[in-house]
């Protein structure tokens, strides 16, 4: 009944009381510090009457602070909620109702609003919090006490509710338990070989999955000093990967740094690993990185409802265009729509199970029911293919998959050979209702001006590399691809904009 993840991570701070945690724009803070901190916090959640299982919801801008909300929510065992800072005031305010939070912790600017949206939805607290240690949170903490309490926790337990992407439809809020996380966490310790002495470059948001889980209980597993950037960009990360090993980042990240001339082999001498996730990583980019920085971009696979599922392996050879192997303990299977495992090498949707699972949707019952087998397994949602030796390829989302003429067309194959062709940056294709065919196959294509590119020459190009019914009926261009936060690229707003072209 000691399953509460801080304590996991506190047995792993350094003893060294010098130890750094978060080296910042402003400062430092230590390992020795986190204790100390938390359990101001922890004294504060008492006051304001957060029980355990309560809920915490965060919209504020990167910084230590919020990290230390995070670990003291963890501690006090309330529910931990972060939301992407992208959100507007109705978004928030319909997570808020959602969630139904004891405390709502807000920037400043827009603590007028939400304390107008808190008042109405029945949150007893809303404070505020700022990307430089400043706010009525902290405010607060001047008076507060130290507090040595941790929350004793069974592995279920729920630690947090991560909110997906919303990629495919409304957000769910997929609820995670303390188990979920630290199983999660020692696996990709392990995997990926962290070492004594390895530094973490952490330029994601903290609101994700990636830069919450996987970055930040990657490092705090080995006691490592993590580069706490406040946000991306190239100048930062060229000023600080010379002092770091490791590295995780979105496939943007790495688009743009391949986009600086100034980043070469010499400033990443000092790194042992480079991970990818959140989204496809192109081929290209990966065979790009390799030529200018010397390192193959390691490719893992996940999702908030999961964490991580596959990784390429650490030793053994990636291949761009994969996601690795099923994780230790995770087990997966590509099937068919009924759930009946389908042969090697085909494509189906990908299922799992594992410790890492979730355990469901935030007062959604119906939604987690349809998306689990009677077995137990998982439906994620996304197309794979599984070799022999297990290696799993994303082939694309289900829900992206495109019907046309009765046909099954897999967007990925027909954005991969399109992308090939000179003068070709990137492109989405996406299915779009159509009188004849059910969905007309559509490209969005991105140019990157080396090569004259028109609906025609695709099309040209296009013809005796795949099939007619999978070649697009209509191509347009565009400057850039709609993205999110995570770089995922948003076809269901492509589908929306394009949505009466055949009609
Ligand atoms: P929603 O579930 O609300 O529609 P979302 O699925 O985008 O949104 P997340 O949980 O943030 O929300 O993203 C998980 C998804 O991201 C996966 O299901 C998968 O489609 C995609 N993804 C993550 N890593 C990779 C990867 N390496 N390659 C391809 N796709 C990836
Ligand atoms: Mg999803």
């Amino acid at each position: 009944n000691d399953q509460n993840i801080y304590k996991l991570f506190q047995s792993k701070f350094p003893a060294d009381t010098d130890a750094v945690f978060l080296e910042h724009e402003h400062g430092a803070l230590l390992y020795s510090q986190i204790e100390e901190r938390t359990g101001h916090l922890v004294w504060l959640l008492a006051q304001l009457g957060v029980g355990k299982g309560d809920r915490v919801i965060m919209q504020v801008d990167k910084s230590p602070e919020a990290v230390l909300l995070y670990l003291a929510c963890l501690r006090f065992g309330a529910i931990f909620i972060p939301l992407n800072t992208a959100y507007t005031a109705q978004e928030v305010s319909y997570f808020m109702d959602d969630a139904k939070p004891h405390l709502m912790v807000c920037r400043p600017q827009e603590a007028e609003s939400v304390n107008a949206e808190a008042l109405k939805l029945g949150v007893p607290h809303v404070m505020t919090l700022d990307g430089i240690g400043g706010g009525t949170l902290m405010e607060a903490l001047k008076e507060a006490t130290y507090s040595d309490f941790i929350e004793e926790c069974n592995g279920e337990d729920l630690a947090c509710i991560l909110y997906t992407s919303g990629t495919t439809g409304r957000s769910k809020g997929a609820m995670l338990s303390h188990d979920n996380l630290s199983s999660n966490a020692k696996v990709l310790h392990e995997y990926w070989q962290w070492e004594k002495g390895d530094v973490l470059l952490h330029a994601l948001p903290i609101f994700h999955v990636h830069g919450l889980f996987v970055a930040l209980h990657c490092a705090l597993l080995n006691g490592s000093k993590i580069i706490f950037l406040s946000k991306f960009t190239q100048e930062a990360i060229k000023e600080n990967i010379p002092n770091a090993t490791v590295m995780m980042g979105v496939p943007t990240f790495y688009v743009r740094l391949l986009d600086d001339p100034d980043f070469n082999r010499d400033l990443c001498k000092n790194m042992r690993l480079f991970v990818a996730g959140s989204a496809p990583l192109l081929s290209e980019t990966f065979d790009a990185f390799e030529r200018v920085s010397g390192h193959k971009i390691l490719e893992r696979y996940g999702m908030t409802e999961a964490g991580m599922i596959t990784s390429n392996p650490y030793d053994g050879e990636r291949i761009p265009g994969t996601v690795g192997y099923p994780l230790p303990g995770v087990t997966a299977r590509v099937a068919d729509e009924a759930g009946k495992e389908v042969a090697r090498g085909e494509v189906g949707v990908l299922e799992i199970q594992g410790p890492n699972i979730f355990q469901g949707y935030w007062c959604m019952p119906e939604k987690t029911a349809e998306e689990f087998r009677d077995d137990g397994f998982f439906i994620t949602g996304d197309m794979a293919i599984m070799d022999e030796d297990n290696r799993i390829s994303i082939v694309g989302r289900a829900k992206d998959l495109v019907i046309s003429g009765g046909y099954n067309v897999y967007p990925k194959e027909v954005e991969s050979v399109i992308d090939e062709l000179e003068g070709v940056k990137e492109s989405a294709v996406i299915g779009v209702a159509h009188p004849d065919f059910g969905e007309g196959v559509t490209a969005v294509i991105v140019r990157d001006g080396t090569a004259e590119v028109t609906d025609k020459s695709v099309i040209q190009y296009l013809k005796g590399k795949i099939a007619r019914f999978k070649q697009p009926q209509k191509i347009f261009f565009v400057d850039e691809l709609p993205r999110n936060a995570m770089g995922k690229v948003q076809k269901k707003q492509l589908r929306e904009a394009y949505s009466d072209i055949y009609t």
